[in-house]
């Protein structure tokens, strides 16, 4: 016997035939003796009918009251998931995030959870009742509703999964697991049977959108098994954990590609010390995020420096470069957001320049240029211009796992 987290998503549990298929999932996993605890999310559109909804009657309303109004999504579910279980014949208790405990700090609309006050789900489980508690929100010291942030639920459930020590957590949702790309996008994308937690959260945050950045941020912390796989397809899933049994090979899980990029350069800069820390602390005042930098070799006593913002931060940083342009001393700004950072992530693949070379052949063959280098323990990324990203997806992904086999 165990006990085992499971979350559904939107799109499992957007009608009532979903409702009874996820209703049959926690009642199999049920019967097998384990205790399980349920996390779900609104229902299909519901999250963002509901903001639409606010936006007639009030285009800026506060977040406490957008809170109030968007936690509604996750109570119909999982009061909706009761009835089925218990027109199966199941015992079923559904709680909200007040009620199951989920304490968070007062973000509004982006709450952090902050402790798991667990004694009322332990009750109902030693009751052997299924619990279904709702993914998304939480409450704050001043007894107020919060929610995570949009896709939070997946939160919900791994910060259930550590407080109550699951064994397992298990994220079912509309794709059957994580690819080496995007399946939709990439011929010949395979799924990962596994893949560690560090992965993830590279693969998460360079656009992979199968789990909340934060989930997987929580599960390593907290040591949460975690597994992703569909509600419909029955199939297994893709385990994250710390460790998989490839890891002592050189190995790649994936290529992701993040369009949210953009290339500020400056030209003609004295060659001199300082001068690099001068712009960084520039932009780092202004809390723009760098993510890659590259320093040309003096020439001349002149020499330039081009890094990477998102690109929301873009015209920022343009402004700040701009105004301090005598302080700095640059002779020529450039800018554009017409770039995107495709990347190569694996765990195993700290300190192989083989799999670097290897990335850049693929690029080579198809005739795409590289403006920019970066690499990381388990990370090789690459700044190409945006039109060519898919087609440097493609080609990278074929020469990793498509042209010999495995390819790895
Ligand atoms: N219902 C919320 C959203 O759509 C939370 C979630 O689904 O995880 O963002
Ligand atoms: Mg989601």
């Amino acid at each position: 016997m165990a006990l085992i987290v499971q979350k559904f998503g939107g799109s499992s549990v957007a009608n009532a035939e979903r409702m009874f298929n996820v209703a049959r999932i926690i009642s199999e996993t049920y019967k097998k003796g384990n205790d399980v605890v349920v996390v779900l999310s609104a229902q299909g559109d519901t999250t963002d009918d509901l903001i639409a909804k606010a936006k007639e009657i009030n285009p800026n309303a506060s977040k406490r009251e957008m809170d109030m109004l968007l936690s509604t999504g996750e109570q119909i579910s999982v009061s909706l998931c009761a009835m089925a279980l218990e027109s199966m014949g199941f015992q079923a208790v559904s709680l909200t995030g007040w009620q199951a405990g989920m304490l968070t700090d007062s973000n509004y609309s982006a709450a952090r959870i902050k402790r798991v006050r667990a004694e009322r789900i332990q009750k109902e489980l030693d009751k052997k009742k299924i619990v279904l508690v709702t993914g998304f929100q939480g409450i704050n010291k001043y007894d107020d509703v919060t929610t995570l942030g949009r896709g939070g639920s997946d939160t919900s459930a791994v910060a259930l999964a550590a407080a109550l020590h699951a064994d397992l957590c298990q994220i079912y949702t509309d794709v059957d697991g994580v690819y080496t790309a995007d399946p939709r996008k990439v011929t010949g994308a395979k799924k990962l049977e596994e893949i560690t937690f560090d992965e993830m959260l590279e693969l998460a945050s360079l656009g992979a959108q199968v789990l909340h950045n934060r989930s997987v941020e929580m599960a390593k912390r907290y040591n949460v098994n975690l597994e992703v796989l569909s509600s419909l397809s029955g199939k297994p899933g893709t385990k994250v954990k710390e460790v998989v049994k490839t890891m002592e090979k050189t190995h790649v899980s994936g290529v992701a590609k993040d369009t949210n990029v953009a290339r500020v350069a400056l030209i003609g800069l004295e060659d001199r010390p300082g001068i690099a820390f001068k712009i960084f602390s520039l932009l780092a005042k202004e809390k723009i995020n760098v993510d890659i930098i590259l320093q040309s070799i003096g020439r001349d006593a002149s020499k330039d420096i081009s890094f990477t913002v998102s690109q929301d931060d873009m015209e920022r940083a343009q402004q700040v470069m701009a105004a301090n342009q005598e302080l700095i001393g640059f002779k020529s700004l450039e800018a554009t957001n017409k770039v995107a950072k495709i990347s190569i992530v694996g765990a195993g693949m700290v300190n192989n320049s083989g799999v670097a070379s290897k990335m850049f052949e693929a690029l080579f063959s198809a005739g795409i240029n590289i403006n920019m280098i970066s690499t990381s323990e388990i990370k090789v990324s690459v700044l190409v211009a945006e039109r060519d990203a898919e087609r440097a997806v493609q080609a990278i992904h074929d020469r990793f796992f498509n042209e010999f086999g495995s390819g790895n």
